[in-house]
């Protein structure tokens, strides 16, 4: 299989660059696609398509041909390119060689997925602070911790549930403990690896939803003792309809498929119930496979892990402190939090305008200043209502509205972006 468009990597979008230069000038691997003039700061919701996932696209597309079902030359490739794609996202993961990468659609699917794989019995510990992906899918008896004050609060309530639930299962049921890299309202970022350690020592495992910390910081499921690890590649530069599963084999090995269907099984007989099923990521991916998605996603990680992450952290992470120190400014603007006001986060802010319906905010940001946030309850609803409350109280405004906004960044962001945000939002009031 050649290399997937894949050239020398190129550090982002100088910080700096004019909001004009969002899109048109796409450079590099990393540079991300977009339409002059508009300026995106909803990455959180949705990143822009990386000139790595779009040239490996078009790279592909005169050898289309059908995954795993075909013998000719373009089959053989297109088969051979996703199989390669699922090798090179496994290793931008840092997966154990032991793991499945199972491709599915979004990370809400990977999760669906997850539950679907639990062993009978399992008991699942997550917090109310989750996503809706992370927060809805698990079975009837989940253990949801109530939000935490710190990441340090986040630990100790975990080993005290874990310590609760061995005590009350005698020991044997397996627990599963899943959790956010990085919340999608805040961007605070959760502590992986005590959580990791703390549910190993309980002999639990643990499930990383990566979908907002993916794009931001270097992620090693073997360094980081992570079992499960679900991610969406329209979050991370590739388009939509591709997203991952990665890690331990056993329990996806011994679950019923998650979909029936062609490409799932080794072999089926005439009797209704006379199927054999496959092992390894194949037994959750039947029906012909997104390649293309695939693909794209591979190039944009095989980029990533090409880039200097370090000074893509650090390119982020001066954009939110100046972001988040112009809000600080705004005599009517309240940030949303969970942890202290200097826990490390990647570049999502949430906030309100007090006095203002943040969706009125939003429509005037998209039209007046061709500003992209996104506004409401993210699809976190119990953690966005909690922090709304608290931030009304911590402000000590009775005006506040009853959803927010959210501005998120990432590798096109740049100075003036965030400027532009700051100087609408002060003109806007
Ligand atoms: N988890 C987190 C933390 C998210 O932010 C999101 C999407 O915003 C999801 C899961 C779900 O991602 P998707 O809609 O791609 O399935």
């Amino acid at each position: 299989v050649a290399p997937t468009g894949v050239a020398a990597p190129t550090p982002a979008t100088p910080v700096g660059s004019t909001p004009a230069g969002c899109g048109s000038t796409a450079t590099g691997p990393l540079g991300v696609l977009g339409v002059p003039g508009q300026v995106n700061l909803d990455y959180a919701a949705t990143a822009p398509c990386a000139r790595a996932a779009a040239d490996a696209v078009a790279e592909l597309l005169p050898w289309y041909g059908s995954v795993h079902r075909g013998a000719g030359a373009l089959s053989r490739r297109s088969t051979l390119a996703y199989e390669r794609a699922r090798q090179d996202v496994g290793d931008f993961l840092g997966v154990r060689p032991d793991d499945h990468v199972v491709f599915t659609r979004n990370t809400t699917d990977a999760l669906n997925l997850l539950a679907r794989a639990l062993p009978p019995g399992t008991r699942v510990v997550t917090f109310a602070a989750e996503h809706h992906a992370n927060l809805l899918p698990w079975p009837t008896g989940t253990v949801r911790l109530p939000v935490p004050g710190s990441a340090g609060d986040a630990v100790r309530a975990v080993d005290a549930a874990l310590r609760e639930l061995r005590r009350g299962s005698g020991g044997g049921a397996p627990i599963l403990v899943a959790v956010t890299g990085a919340s999608n309202v805040t961007g605070e970022c959760w502590p992986i690896a005590e959580l990791a350690r703390v549910a190993h020592a309980h002999g639990a495992r643990i499930a990383l939803d990566a979908a907002q910390l993916a794009p931001h910081a270097e992620l090693d499921v073997t360094a980081l003792t992570v079992d499960y690890l679900a991610l969406s590649g329209h979050k991370l530069y590739a388009p939509f309809g591709i997203g991952v599963l990665a890690g331990r084999a056993d329990w996806l090995d011994a679950a019923p498929p998650y979909l029936a269907g062609g490409g799932a099984t080794l072999g089926v007989g005439a009797a209704t119930h006379d199927v054999r099923w496959a092992d390894g990521p194949g037994r959750h991916e039947a029906g012909t496979p997104n390649l293309l998605g695939a693909v794209a996603l591979a190039a944009v990680c095989t980029a990533l892990a090409e880039a200097d992450r370090a000074a893509q952290y650090a390119h982020e992470q001066a954009l939110l402190a100046r972001l988040r120190s112009g809000l600080a400014a705004l005599p009517d603007v309240a940030e949303l939090r969970t942890f202290e006001a200097d826990a490390p986060r990647v570049g999502i802010v949430s906030f309100v305008v007090a006095g203002r319906e943040s969706a009125a905010v939003a429509a005037d940001l998209a039209q007046h200043w061709q500003l992209g946030l996104r506004d409401g309850l993210f699809c976190a609803h119990p953690l966005a209502r909690r922090l709304l409350a608290e931030a009304a109280t911590r402000s000590g405004r009775r005006d506040l509205p009853p959803t927010a906004l959210r501005a998120s960044i990432g590798l096109g962001s740049t100075v003036a972006h965030v400027d532009r945000l700051l100087t609408a939002l002060a003109a806007t009031r």
